[in-house]
């Protein structure tokens, strides 16, 4: 029998879920405002347990380098960047805030957590070679992107990559890039040490605790019901906040249901699960070091990119391939199969059809990956090595996406691939949605959530989170020297690859 307990203190922030989006978070506001109580609750037993945990994510620390998709070709030949220089100027906000982490002593070493690992695309044929070539001469032209290089020639590619180069058949024009700046980040390591060192001043960490109900009380702050389990017993109690992080991942859009928050009218999500295949046979390892992105399949979003992906996790090195589609209802991993039809409202189930009636590439694609053999699978892995036999991959299920699907006026939907922060109109209760570049990019994502939930701070929170941030407010895009310290600044302390000389 679940027992009532009466409601607890109240809190100025609870943090609903326990992964990098609200370890993010808690970190911010407490270095913003020490004497504010912050909880965090968490349904599962541990910490990071679902998106970011580092086995259901790539671990890709994305910054533009590496993913055709954050760079456009334009109807006259030209390549539009703007989406890259965002995208890696918002992973050098991460890279500062880790960076000022590790310094404080609050992470500990760099490699439990974030490691070097060179970020190569690779395409085959002449248009994409040379889609490849003006693609790459645009973006080295900026600072951020000056340690870019590419090759059409195997045997560069070779030695950069061994495994995508044996066996291939030398008529067939292949061209890379490849940037020796890029990294592979472990999520769940980088979120658990952050809570620990929340525990330390005085966070309220609460695993086993599923936020089940909220509501507004009279003072326009929120009252949680929080269903606790123990091993023996069930409890459920209240909670007040001031301001609600909903940071479910692929709960928060249930979240702000639950809460009746208007902003989130027209929202709907789009459950696609991400397996992959996993190779831990060390000589197959030892011949490649590189995070290699290839290009989506005609009519494919940009999660279906495949990618060939070294892991460092745990000190343990491992090759992931992926992602093949996997279907399931459930908006987490270990969500329920009741999570999609339950977020189905009047106002999301005309964009969701409308959506999918607009996208039938996609869905042929979902269906054809669904039904690959493993010969099929087999050929997608040797798009990329050649070589490869099934015995040294063993397919594994990472983590279930949510993908974002927005009404727009006159209720048409559009699946949308990036991470969008909603909020209520006063800023007391928000949540981030979708997936990709996600982690990667969370503070910046979470600084969003501030300046639109706490507008009156911004100018006093300034300093201090340039502190941590230092080049908060700076273009590094629009200023190579500022660009080409901060990147080696960072490198040193984390003990990644410094920016190469011209
Ligand atoms: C297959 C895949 C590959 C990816 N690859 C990359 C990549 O290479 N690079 C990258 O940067 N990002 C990647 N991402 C995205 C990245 O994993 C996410 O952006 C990030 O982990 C989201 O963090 P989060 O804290 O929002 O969610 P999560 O890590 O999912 O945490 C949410 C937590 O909230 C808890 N929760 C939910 N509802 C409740 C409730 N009601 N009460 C209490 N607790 C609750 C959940 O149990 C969970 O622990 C990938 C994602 C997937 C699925």
């Amino acid at each position: 029998m679940t027992k009532t307990q009466a409601s607890l203190r109240p809190y100025d922030v609870v943090l609903v879920g326990g992964g990098i989006m609200s370890a993010t978070l808690g970190l911010l506001l407490k270095h913003l405002e020490p004497t504010w109580t912050i909880a965090v609750y968490e349904r599962l037993p541990e910490l990071a347990g679902e998106a970011s945990d580092p086995w259901n994510n790539a671990g890709t620390g994305h910054s533009g380098l590496c993913e055709l998709n954050y760079t456009a070709e334009l109807p006259d030949g030209s390549i539009d960047i703007g989406r890259a220089l965002t995208v890696n100027e918002q992973f050098q906000q991460s890279r500062q805030l880790w960076a000022a982490l590790v310094e404080a002593g609050i992470l500990g070493k760099p490699e439990t957590f974030i490691n070097p690992v060179p970020h190569m695309t690779l395409v085959h044929g002449k248009t994409d070679v040379d889609y490849l070539r003006r693609r790459f001469e645009t973006l080295s032209e900026n600072a951020l992107f000056g340690s870019m290089r590419f090759s059409d020639d195997p045997a560069v590619i070779g030695e950069w990559a061994p495994l995508l180069a044996q066996s291939r058949d030398p008529g067939e024009p292949i061209a890379a890039t490849r940037d020796v700046t890029g990294s592979d980040v472990n999520f769940g390591a980088l979120s658990k040490q952050i809570f620990t060192y929340l525990k330390s001043v005085d966070v309220s960490i609460n695993p086993r605790c599923e936020v089940r109900g909220m509501r507004r009380n009279n003072d326009g702050s929120w009252q949680l019901r929080i269903h606790q389990h123990t091993d023996n017993d069930r409890f459920t109690h209240k909670v007040d906040a001031r301001f609600v992080f909903a940071g479910g991942g692929g709960w928060a859009l249930k979240l702000l249901q639950k809460a009746g928050v208007p902003e989130a009218r027209g929202y709907g999500l789009l459950p696609v699960s991400g397996r992959f295949l996993r190779c831990d046979n060390p000589e197959i390892i030892a011949r490649h070091d590189a995070k290699v992105y290839g290009k989506a399949p005609v009519g494919a979003p940009p999660m279906s990119m495949p990618h060939l992906d070294t892991r460092v996790i745990d000190g343990e090195r491992a090759l992931l391939f992926g992602p093949y589609a996997g279907t399931n209802p459930k908006f987490l991993k270990n969500g329920s199969i009741l999570d999609a039809p339950g977020s189905l409202r009047p106002h999301n189930i005309g964009p969701l059809t409308s959506m999918l009636a607009s996208n039938l590439p996609l869905v042929w694609l979902l269906t054809k990956q669904l039904t690959a053999t493993r010969k099929k699978k087999l050929a997608a892995l040797r798009e990329f090595a050649p070589e490869a036999v099934m015995d040294d991959w063993t397919m594994i299920t990472a983590g279930q996406r949510a993908q974002i699907v927005k009404g727009e006026p006159g209720r048409r939907g559009v699946l949308e691939f990036g991470t969008e922060v909603v909020a209520a109109h006063d800023g007391s209760i928000a949540a981030v949605l979708g997936a990709s570049p996600g982690a990667s990019t969370a503070p910046a994502i979470l600084l969003e959530v501030l300046a639109r939930c706490f507008p009156s701070y911004q100018r006093y929170w300034a300093p201090s989170l340039r502190e941590l941030i230092p080049t908060l407010g700076s273009s590094l895009a629009g200023d190579a020297a500022l660009a080409r310290h901060t990147t080696s600044r960072t490198a040193e302390i984390l003990g990644l690859t410094a920016p190469l000389r011209d």
